[in-house]
């Protein structure tokens, strides 16, 4: 609960409060509607528990009181306590009939609105730690980055428009394509750029259905500048944002806005998705994102060291570099984790400590790679029995058997849940997976053919997932 407030609030504190506010409202309303109807407002003055604001016109008003009057109040009585009120009055700049709404009567008190006005007032989404500044460029990423960078010079007036950036997971896409949003921005701060995931995307549009504001969702991102899309391919069989999307895309294209976009594949391999939008996607630039060299990835984690302030010698770096070897994301949670296990013993950072957190790291994967499914599969083989046999009742000896079998080996191989592990194998409830570990836990103490079988077993479903 906010502290009550008597006496008049300086500009500093009135900042704070208002940016806690907002951040509460960000947190109940989609990007478009914190943009369109919250940004634009101004916090003015902060006097006996009421804070005045200053909104761009009397239809904002208006709109907002209908639809987040209680959105507001909540927040406010939560920040600034339960006798919260607000009062508000319209920028007198404004284009519409400026008329001071009835409960307004205080304009010479108003000084301090001139310093509080800000130009542009938009959010882009974009998270400030992905700059070309600490993106490393190597064989693999040498075309994406050389393009993103001619792009935030000169936004919709190269020929990479759309640019299309694809590649496998932790390798940079999110990075470099967030990272040509927040060069705009500080090239060209009155441009608007947004940055936002399909999922997200979809959402807000599944929203804005749902409340009759289709047409407010589609002009608003008509009317940017740039518009960065991450993980296009999750537009894959949703047909109606797809379709909206496509006149989003033209009506953007059309008018020389750049157009940014990411996915795990190239356009043509996006099965399932509007042929009009794979064609477009090709219009402009794809380019693809490969894995990095060991050079880059020990580049990379030099950097990300640096970063986090840890001094790791060269040969760590290489150590690391050359044992994990597919993303980046990787590499950089294998750094995190290793300074979080030097600080939690307050040991300096070893090659014991470093070997052993890359081992770790290597398990965690290997653990994400199996699962119950390709474990099912290669106990099947093993007993020459069809895989929906084994989720059956019968208490065949047989089945009885692969089943335990199954059971143990997907919790000694997977993350999964004891009860997780009991709904794949025919709705077994987690006492029936604990019976079934014991019992060959038991039997592998009592009987070496079964310690054979199951590192058989074991070798059988790794090599499988490897
Ligand atoms: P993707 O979107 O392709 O799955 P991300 O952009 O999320 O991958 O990258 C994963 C992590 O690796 C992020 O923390 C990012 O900062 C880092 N990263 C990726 N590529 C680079 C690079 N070339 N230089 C520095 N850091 C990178
Ligand atoms: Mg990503």
């Amino acid at each position: 609960m906010g502290a009550e407030l008597t006496e008049k609030t300086s500009l500093n504190d009135l900042s704070t409060i208002w940016k806690n506010c907002l951040g509460r409202i960000k947190k109940n309303v989609t990007q478009m509607t914190y943009n369109t109807w919250f940004l634009p407002i101004r916090p003015l003055q902060l006097e006996d528990n009421t804070l005045k604001v200053e909104l761009p016109s009397q239809f904002f008003w208006e709109w907002i009181d209908e639809h987040y009057n209680s959105l507001i109040n909540k927040t406010i009585s939560e920040v600034i306590g339960p006798d919260a009120k607000l009062s508000y009055i319209i920028d007198s700049n404004s284009d519409e009939d400026s008329e001071p709404p009835s409960n307004y009567n205080e304009t010479n008190e108003i000084i301090v609105k001139e310093k509080l006005k800000v130009k542009h007032s938009f959010e882009s989404y974009l998270n400030p730690r992905y700059t070309f500044q600490n993106f490393i460029t190597g064989e693999g990423n040498q075309l994406a980055r050389a393009a993103a960078g001619a792009i935030s010079d000169n936004p919709g007036g190269t020929s990479f428009n759309p640019f299309f950036v694809y590649g496998g997971v932790g390798l940079g896409k999110t990075h470099l394509i967030q990272a040509i949003g927040n060069e705009i921005v500080n090239k060209f701060p009155d441009r608007k750029v947004i940055y936002l995931s399909t999922d997200i995307f979809t959402v807000e549009f599944v929203e804005s259905i749902q409340s009759n504001r289709v047409n407010e969702f589609s002009n608003f991102y008509r009317g940017m500048d740039v518009l960065i899309i991450d993980d296009i391919q999750f537009l894959i069989g949703k047909e109606k944002t797809q379709d909206l999307f496509f006149h989003i895309f033209n009506t953007l294209h059309q008018s020389r806005k750049q157009i940014i976009l990411s996915s795990d594949k190239p356009p043509k391999n996006l099965k399932g998705l509007d042929e009009r939008l794979i064609s477009r996607f090709q219009w402009g630039l794809t380019a693809d994102i490969q894995p990095p060299e060991l050079e880059t990835r020990i580049a990379i984690l030099r950097k990300k060291a640096e970063v986090y302030g840890m001094s790791v010698s060269g040969e760590i770096l290489e150590y690391i570099a050359s044992n994990i070897t597919s993303n980046i994301r990787e590499l950089e949670g294998c750094l995190i984790k290793i300074l979080a296990n030097a600080s939690l013993s307050s040991k300096e950072i070893t090659f014991e400590l470093v070997k052993k957190t890359v081992n770790e790291i290597a398990t965690d994967r290997k653990k994400n790679n199996i699962n119950i499914d390709s474990i099912t599969k290669v106990v099947c083989d093993h007993f020459n029995i069809a895989e929906n046999k084994i989720r059956d009742k019968t208490r065949k000896k047989e089945i009885v058997q692969a089943r335990q079998l199954a059971m143990y080996l997907s919790k000694e191989m997977t993350n999964a849940s004891l009860k997780t592990i009991g709904l794949h194998f025919g709705g077994r409830d987690h006492s029936t997976v604990i019976h079934a570990c014991t019992s060959i836990e038991n039997s592998k103490e009592n009987d070496k053919s079964v310690r054979e079988m199951i590192e058989d077993l074991k070798n059988q479903i790794e090599l499988n997932t490897a």
